[in-house]
């Protein structure tokens, strides 16, 4: 495989560290993607040399952070190839962007309307709705899962009608890696007349999107998983769609004017971006863009995928193994447990050969309520990982056996 991973690694200072002295191995992507050094100085050169409040100043640092936050947000619409950058709203994160569409149909949708959720969705891609459900009394429906983790398409054809107004899925499934296919399911929903929000938090840092060639009304991501830093994240929405919703926060930056009789609100993207926003972490997201596009997503995902088959391959070797969510339509992440074991006692020891994974539920438990199982152990691959890496989880997982049968 021609992929310059050792020269690629040299760009993470993180996977120089030793854990429990052995060096670390890092299969946690999924929860959050190391960083490399040209996003790391992008923030302390923020902070070194222009750390000022942006839009507001007439001065020469207040403008210079300005520019390079708007510059951001160019990089953010060209990567995934929004229509306007109006169309790119700011947030904290995948979990506030979904809270500001939740909370902006909530007085839109009445009783008797419905939504469609799919029951691969991580927690913030369920609970946001169901508050919102809450307060207007539309109806929450779910699309099933089959055996081998993918989406039961046939019954949400079932499900959906002209009474659905929104669906909302992920692209790709945290918990189980497994890819959906959202144009299909966005094809199906325009037909009823539905909007579709997708939850692009475990999609964006493995393969290209396109938003305007998918035809999606509502995406989002976080750039903690992209190589970018924690606490930053957009929403992308269509122009029409973010004009019909109200802002979810009320303060300074979003307003056109302010008496105490009323408020008109500011034109999008700043609609959306009330008090003083994340800058040096905007300004970091576009760097990681840039890191990311440096290498390319085409081969990124072809190399990720290598890692995953010879992944897939070793530990289906491995007595009592149970893999969930083993379709071929998968990215990045293996969810397994081994029979008799428990998931948290395997990512004990694990921890012991320096190497990091998850365990547990992955804020998805109508997955594992699916499974009837509490949780399982979870490695998630990036570009940074290697084959060498993945002989070592193998043998760790083989150790953990032996030790813990
Ligand atoms: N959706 C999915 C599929 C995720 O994997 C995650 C995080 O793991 C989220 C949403 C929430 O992302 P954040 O915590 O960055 O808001």
């Amino acid at each position: 495989m021609n992929f310059d991973v050792e020269n690629i690694r040299k760009d993470f200072p993180i996977l120089s560290k030793k854990i429990n002295n052995k060096p670390l191995i890092y299969f946690d992507n999924a929860a959050t993607s190391q960083t490399p050094t040209s996003v790391i100085n992008s923030i302390s050169n923020y902070y070194n040399n222009y750390n000022a409040n942006i839009h507001r100043g007439v001065h020469s640092l207040s403008e210079e952070a300005t520019q390079d936050f708007e510059s951001a947000r160019t990089k953010i619409k060209e990567h995934f190839n929004a229509g306007d950058t109006k169309e790119i709203i700011f947030t904290s994160g995948t979990t506030h962007s979904i809270n500001i569409v939740a909370n902006g149909y909530t007085d839109i949708l009445k009783s008797g309307d419905e939504i469609i959720v799919s029951g691969l969705e991580h927690h913030s891609n369920i609970v946001p709705w169901q508050m919102m459900t809450k307060k207007n009394n539309a109806k929450l429906k779910v699309i099933p899962l089959k055996e081998n983790g993918e989406l039961d398409l046939k019954v949400f054809e079932n499900l959906i009608s002209d009474k659905t107004k929104l669906v909302f899925i992920n692209h790709v499934s945290n918990a189980l890696g497994v890819i959906n296919p959202i144009k299909k399911i966005i094809e199906i929903a325009h037909k009823n007349g539905a909007v579709v929000l997708v939850d692009g938090a475990q999609s964006s840092a493995h393969f290209d999107i396109d938003l305007q060639k998918l035809d999606v009304d509502f995406f989002t991501a976080s750039a903690h998983k992209l190589c970018g830093p924690t606490g930053i994240g957009f929403l992308y929405g269509k122009k029409e769609l973010l004009d019909l919703i109200p802002p979810y926060m009320g303060g300074g930056e979003m307003i056109s004017e302010v008496t105490f009789e009323k408020t008109t609100y500011a034109d999008l993207p700043h609609k959306f971006e009330a008090g003083t926003p994340n800058i040096s972490g905007a300004i970091a997201f576009g760097y990681a863009l840039d890191y990311l596009n440096n290498i390319g997503l085409d081969n990124i995902k072809k190399y990720e995928d290598y890692l995953l088959d010879y992944a897939t391959n070793k530990l289906k070797q491995i007595d009592g193994m149970i893999i969930y969510g083993d379709t071929p339509n998968k990215t990045s992440v293996i969810s397994f447990n081994i029979d008799g074991l428990h998931a948290y006692d395997i990512g004990s020891i694990l921890d012991k050969f320096g190497i990091a994974v998850r365990t547990g539920q992955h804020c998805a438990q109508p997955i594992m309520d699916y499974f009837k199982i509490s949780g399982t152990v979870r490695a998630s691959f990036s570009f940074i990982n290697t084959i060498e890496e993945i002989d070592e989880l193998i043998k760790a997982i083989t150790f953990a056996k032996q030790m813990l049968s």
